[in-house]
């Protein structure tokens, strides 16, 4: 045991993994995690970890996604699908309370009170760590807290995987957030896990991050057969694959200021450009694991006797979403895409704190005309930043 008492790292193998799950699943938790399905990997309960994409990659790039078998049977050598931990913490629809009017005419009001599922994540990418932990800035912090989202996500276990096989759209090398994590208590996760696979066999180097992930790894098997010298070697395989997924980001964003880029291009040229080709169709913003913002809707049914009020994700690109007296404040493409732009990657910080994106690439590979977010703050650094350039300038903050 670590000073902290947090147990060190070791090696355990695919049936680690299995015991992993079942330890997860006997503890109470509902265990989600990615599977290949429908022609994606998406994330689903797990009932075992045979369930796990073993021998799935993925190949992506603007506008387009498809799964790829993988000789080498590799579990967690895919990178970001469609979906991401908000499906989980923050769902696409809530309802917030119901209204039942009894025969008298009496009304009574009940508040939404289902217990928060005790989740477990298994396989968050450190960019969706990241992500996670700036929609917790955003929904558990300030004046304006989101209970329902603190019950979710205070019971929530995150297991981490470390990214050892990056893709073609994946930039968190440039925004900071990957493709490793750090160690410690303060890193956020309860466990963290590298894929190895090499001669001396297919093993995870697994370290506890928490006290309960320190509880959860004592009671996994260790890989057979493994002396001390092959653990080392295995924690040192690990480290040199993620810095070696480092090398191969297949995107990434301007070296400089993204805040202060933005702030100095609101009229840029490249806002019609982006314009003519966007849709407006929200997709970027539905799969973005950072995107937080809802409305609310009430139904009610025929009889008019029973309503409902529901929380559902909205987005900017939406024509209603600045829907002010009078009419919408952002009427056209131009607007909705550079509010969306200079918000994730410039106003973000006033409000939060930190960018609003974490480099994981699902709005470029869900965006169905694929503009991709690094072009656009290329093609706007190209434009603009000769006129912002000063001394101090030019240096990321
Ligand atoms: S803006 Fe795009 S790349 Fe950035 S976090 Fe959102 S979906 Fe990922
Ligand atoms: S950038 Fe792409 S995904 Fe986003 S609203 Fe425009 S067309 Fe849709």
């Amino acid at each position: 045991m670590t000073d902290s008492g947090r147990s060190a790292a070791v090696v355990i193998g695919k049936d680690g993994l299995a015991a992993l799950v079942e330890v997860l699943v006997e503890r109470g938790r509902t265990v989600i995690g990615p599977t290949a399905r429908d022609g994606a990997i998406v994330l689903a309960e797990l009932a075992s970890a045979e369930q796990l994409p073993y021998g799935w990659g993925v190949e992506l790039e603007a506008g387009h996604y498809r799964l790829r078998p993988r000789e080498d049977g590799m579990a967690f050598a895919h990178s970001a699908g469609p979906q991401s931990w908000k499906t989980y913490l923050h769902p696409q629809r809530v309802r917030q309370w119901s209204a039942e009017r009894g025969p008298g005419g009496e009304v009574t009001l009940r508040a939404d009170s289902d217990p928060a599922p005790s989740y477990a994540f298994l396989g968050v990418r450190p960019c969706d760590l990241r992500a996670i932990a700036i929609q917790d800035r955003v929904l558990t912090g300030g004046t304006y807290a989101d209970p329902a989202y603190r019950d979710r996500r205070d019971g929530a276990f995150l297991v981490v995987v470390e990214c050892t096989d990056p893709g073609a759209t994946c930039f968190c090398v440039s925004m900071g957030t990957g493709p490793g994590v750090g160690e410690g208590d303060d890193e956020g996760y309860d466990l963290a896990l590298t894929e190895v696979l090499d001669d001396a066999g297919h093993r995870f180097w697994a370290r506890a991050g928490s006290a309960e992930g320190a509880e959860v790894l004592a009671l996994l098997p260790r890989q057979q057969g493994l002396g001390t010298v092959a653990a080392e070697a295995t924690a040192t395989a690990a480290r040199e694959s993620v810095t070696a997924a480092a090398g191969r980001m297949g995107r990434s964003m301007p070296p400089v200021s993204l805040q202060r880029l933005m702030a100095g291009s609101l009229d840029a040229k490249r806002w019609d450009d982006v314009a003519a080709r966007c849709l407006t169709c929200g997709n970027c913003t539905m799969a973005c694991p950072t995107c937080f913002c809802t409305t609310t809707e009430d139904v009610t049914d025929l009889t008019g006797d029973h309503a409902e009020r529901w929380s559902t994700w909205d987005s900017c690109f939406d024509l209603d979403f600045s829907h002010l007296h009078g009419g919408p404040v952002r009427e056209s493409a131009r607007s909705r895409y550079r509010q969306w732009l200079t918000h994730k990657l410039g106003t973000w910080h006033d409000q939060f704190g930190s960018s609003g994106c974490v480099g994981c690439g699902r709005c470029i590979v869900w965006c169905p005309v694929g503009i991709d977010i690094t072009e656009e703050a290329a093609a706007l650094h190209a434009e603009t930043w000769s006129m912002l350039e000063s001394p101090e300038g030019g240096a990321r903050p």
